[in-house]
């Protein structure tokens, strides 16, 4: 560069000192003060700054000096179009050197700012007459439109890291730390309330990927993240959090009632089918809503709450509304409570289990039953597993409560043989993750077959996939151990969980159990269809048998038959039930299958006529 006046240098040195500390909140600022600083030095009319958006092939107002009021002014709208412009003006679009076009009143000096190759923009001085540059000004100049071009580039970068940050990148809904600012905002003391949110967890999505690939998966939900921007308002805040899981907060304080008139509606549009590769799919979604007062509530217990009512509905099997209410608070205590008394609970009998018969489809014979763990609480009452078997399993008594419902559930089966001779019946044992990696455990499932006179054949232990990822080395030495004794092993909740079809097919497995949420609405769900076809194409190919849970409609029936499912557990076809109740149907053999009743019962069945 040519060397400069001093004063010349003192400019450019005041523009360096106004640009350089210039960020994202900051930088108009600084572009105001620099144009200001050439329009007094330069002695111009008027100096600007535009940037060159290639996309839109326009250059884009930024900053001007002095500012005037555009739109008003037709002349230098804030959007000039390269196309639409004066020829002049058009050049500038990827010029790279400084040009002066004359007017016969005026002069506009355009000075290009350059980024690598690329001409990100242009700085304007329009000066009365025509304005002659010595080489040092256009230095100067040419000098100032690279520092322009840094802060630019520099700007540009952190909004791209800013709406990183900011945004989830899959849909462009707002990220967990959008959500976690928004909501800190707005539960600052002071501010209206009660602000609502509401928690959103898509049911079984698992399955999409694992069926339909991860492609699938993730266009769905990208539809399911536009269908909430439809139903939620602009100004509310749609999140999502990774996963299924989706955040709205409602714009403005919110009633209970409002909250779940939206919940209610999101449920409507996210259930609507979405068409994946030509399959209609269709999922539930479980909503829980907490709504909080300003200054009473941090976002982090706020977006708590509304997850904790949105696990509430979906142990009750999901696809449903929930609000929080002060009694799950409460829930902290009572699972206190549970752990307190799980260990004593094993020793003094309040343990029992009931058995749920698992049918032949066609003729309703009973093929096997599952036994199903309950609690009689001293204080809280019949519980549920749900409600203790994670409680057991964080607080090391898994071991002992699967030691119990093993050896129970084994004393039953030898106790029926003994009244009901003949009988032939599978006895289907649930064991916790933690069960089967422990020590000895096939050890101890082989001395309680020793104690009551069973073959391996006549037990089936049902492992959820997850276990299956865990240790799979250890699970698989376990089950091969367990496959020698001639036991019987069933995947349940097919479908739910994590494993890989890989994995399955190195482990001695026998039979898959379809979770009862891909059941459940098989008449009416295409997408559902699907999965459970695919389910049993799987298990066709590796050569298990398929059982179907959660049977609860005649109209499922049919699908399974077609699918060559024809195993079925569900409330249709038998509720669990104590054993004195279930006895008298276990020593028939079957169970009346409602479709068949009235026209006929399924004769010859029976293993034995009392
Ligand atoms: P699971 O092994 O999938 O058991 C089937 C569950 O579905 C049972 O719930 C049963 O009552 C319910 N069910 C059966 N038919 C239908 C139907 O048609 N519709 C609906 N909606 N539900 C149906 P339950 O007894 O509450 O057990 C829940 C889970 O707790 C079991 O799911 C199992 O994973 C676990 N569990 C139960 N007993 C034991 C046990 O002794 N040990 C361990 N580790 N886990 C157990
Ligand atoms: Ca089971
Ligand atoms: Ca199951």
């Amino acid at each position: 560069m040519a060397r400069s006046s001093p004063t010349l240098e003192n400019l450019v040195t005041r523009v360096a000192a106004r640009l350089m500390p210039a960020d994202v909140a900051s930088h108009r600022d600084a572009f105001y003060q620099v144009l200001q600083l050439l329009y007094e030095y330069f002695g111009v009319e008027g100096c600007y700054l535009r940037y060159h958006d290639h996309d839109l092939a326009a250059a884009v107002l930024v900053a001007e000096w002095p500012p005037q009021a555009h739109g008003a002014e037709p002349d230098t709208p804030g959007v000039l179009h390269f196309r639409d412009a004066d020829p002049a003006i058009a050049e500038s679009e990827y010029s790279k050197e400084p040009r002066v076009i004359r007017e016969p009143a005026e002069s506009i000096t355009s000075i290009p700012l350059l980024w690598g190759e690329v001409t990100t923009g242009t700085l304007g001085l329009v000066a009365p007459g025509d304005r002659v540059w010595t080489d040092d000004e256009l230095d100067s100049l040419r000098l100032i439109a690279a520092l322009l071009a840094q802060v630019q580039a520099r700007i540009r970068a952190e909004g791209d890291l800013r709406y990183a940050a900011y945004h989830d990148s899959l849909t462009g809904l707002a990220s967990r730390r959008a959500l976690l600012e928004h909501l800190d905002a707005r539960l600052g003391r002071g501010n209206p309330g009660p602000v609502g949110v509401l928690f959103l967890d898509l049911d079984r999505l698992k399955a999409l990927n694992d069926f339909l690939g991860h492609r699938a998966a993730d266009t769905y939900l990208c539809r399911i993240g536009e269908r909430l921007m439809q139903v939620n308002r602009p100004v509310d805040l749609v999140s999502r959090l990774g996963g299924d899981e989706f955040v709205v907060v409602l714009a403005g304080p919110a009633t209970v009632a409002d909250a779940v008139e939206r919940a209610e509606e999101i449920q409507r549009v996210v259930g609507e089918s979405v068409s994946l590769g030509g399959q209609l799919v269709g999922r539930g979604v479980s909503v829980g809503i907490a709504l909080g007062e300003p200054g009473e509530i941090s976002p982090v217990e706020l977006i708590g709450r509304a997850d904790q009512a949105m696990m509430v509905v979906k142990v009750q099997g999901g696809n449903s509304v929930g609000v929080f209410t002060d009694d799950m608070t409460q829930e902290g205590e009572r699972r206190t409570l549970i752990e307190l008394n799980l260990r004593t609970s094993i020793d003094d009998d309040h343990l029992v289990l009931e058995y749920q018969p698992e049918v032949d489809l066609r003729s309703g014979a009973i093929l096997g039953v599952e036994a199903l763990v309950r609690w009689n609480h001293p204080v809280l009452g019949t519980l549920q597993p749900a409600e203790f078997i994670d409680v057991a399993e964080s607080t090391n008594l898994a071991g002992e409560l699967g030691t119990w419902v093993i050896s129970t559930a084994c004393a039953r089966l030898a106790a029926w043989k003994e009244r009901i001779p003949g009988l032939d019946l599978t006895m289907g044992i649930n064991v916790s993750p933690v069960q089967l990696v422990a020590a000895g455990f096939d050890e101890s499932v082989a001395s309680v077959l020793r104690r009551y006179g069973l073959r391996g054949a006549e037990v089936c232990l049902e492992i959820t996939e997850n276990v299956v990822v865990g240790d799979l080395r250890r699970t698989r030495a376990t089950l091969s151990r367990l496959e020698r004794l001639g036991v019987r092993i069933a995947i349940d909740d097919f479908g739910t969980g994590y494993s890989s079809l890989g994995h399955l097919k190195s482990l001695p497995v026998d039979t898959l159990k379809i979770d009862k949420g891909f059941v459940q609405n098989l008449h009416r769900s295409e997408g559902d269809r699907v999965i459970v076809n695919s389910i049993a194409g799987l298990a066709n190919s590796f050569g298990l048998d398929l059982v179907a849970e959660g049977i609860e409609v005649e109209g499922a029936v049919p699908y399974l038959l077609e699918l060559g499912c024809r195993r079925g557990q569900g409330f249709l076809l038998g509720r669990p039930k104590p054993p004195g109740e279930i006895e008298e149907s276990v020593a028939r053999g079957y169970v009346d299958l409602p479709w068949t009743t009235g026209r006929g019962r399924v004769f010859g069945v029976s293993r034995r006529t009392s």
